[in-house]
């Protein structure tokens, strides 16, 4: 039985107050909920201090990105190691989302370090995979998602899935308020991983991630193949993220 997740990447976004506001309202407001985990990734600034002073909630805290560079120190300027985010109570890191892919020019080779050190430190990578506009208009989705999921695979073996939380965001999706009807692609991305090894195909938590609000939340997560969302403008406001939570919860 899949556990269902729900992630909020905050990016570059707030500042010490309102962290502090926003986490204070997720508190209350999700108190209750059950069956779902939630996870909040703020900017690492902010990460540490957010891990300690709401230890006491249902919130997991995810990092936004980890280095590839080096798994614990080293002379590589303005990274942050993955056993720096362990240290700062971290229990995920976002890897290889489209911005990062994009604006940074991320390798494969540079994406599989990274999630090797994340596990090495015992933390779950959530492996971004997603097709650009261009691609899926010139049918070229399927063929872009499954390299960056073979990507992996080849650096790291199959066995590195039943470690990692995937979340497919076609790039188009992401702060457009256009949302995909992504069960097809959720669909192909099982099959792929179960061409390779059927029982962690099985196991996988499948994300979703693109203009995900709580008015189309419920409809996403009701996708047999959905195990949850990255959501990221809706997770900067309390209603809206919580929203999305319950209706993840009441699927
Ligand atoms: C994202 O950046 O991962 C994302 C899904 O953003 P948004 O929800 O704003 O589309």
């Amino acid at each position: 039985m899949r556990r269902s997740l729900v992630v909020g990447n905050w990016k570059m976004n707030g500042s010490k107050s309102s962290a502090i506001s926003l986490l204070t309202g997720l508190k209350a407001s999700l108190a209750d909920v059950s069956g779902v985990e939630v996870c909040v990734c703020p900017p690492y600034i902010y990460l540490s201090e957010a891990s300690d002073s709401f230890a006491d909630t249902k919130l997991a805290f995810g990092a936004q990105d980890v280095s590839g560079n080096a798994e614990a120190g080293g002379a590589y300027t303005g990274e942050v190691s993955a056993a720096m985010l362990s240290d700062a109570g971290c229990q995920y890191a976002i890897v290889g989302h489209s911005e990062r892919r994009e604006y940074f020019g991320e390798s494969a080779d540079l994406l599989a370090k990274k999630v090797e050190f994340l596990l090495s430190e015992k933390i779950t990578p959530i492996l971004c995979v997603g097709e650009k506009l261009e691609d899926r208009e010139s049918g070229l989705h399927e063929r872009v998602v499954n390299g960056q999921l073979m990507d992996i695979v080849d650096r790291l073996g199959v066995d590195v899935f039943s470690q990692i939380v995937v979340a497919y965001e076609p790039v188009w999706a992401i702060g457009t308020g256009l949302t995909a009807t992504p069960q097809q692609m959720h669909a192909f991305i099982r099959k792929a991983i179960s061409a390779l090894d059927l029982a962690i195909a099985d196991e996988i938590r499948l994300l979703y991630g693109g203009s995900v609000k709580p008015d189309n939340a419920k409809d996403l997560f009701a996708m047999q193949d959905i195990d949850g969302a990255l959501v990221g403008g809706a997770c900067l406001d309390v209603e809206s993220f919580s929203l999305i939570v319950k209706a993840q919860e009441t699927v």
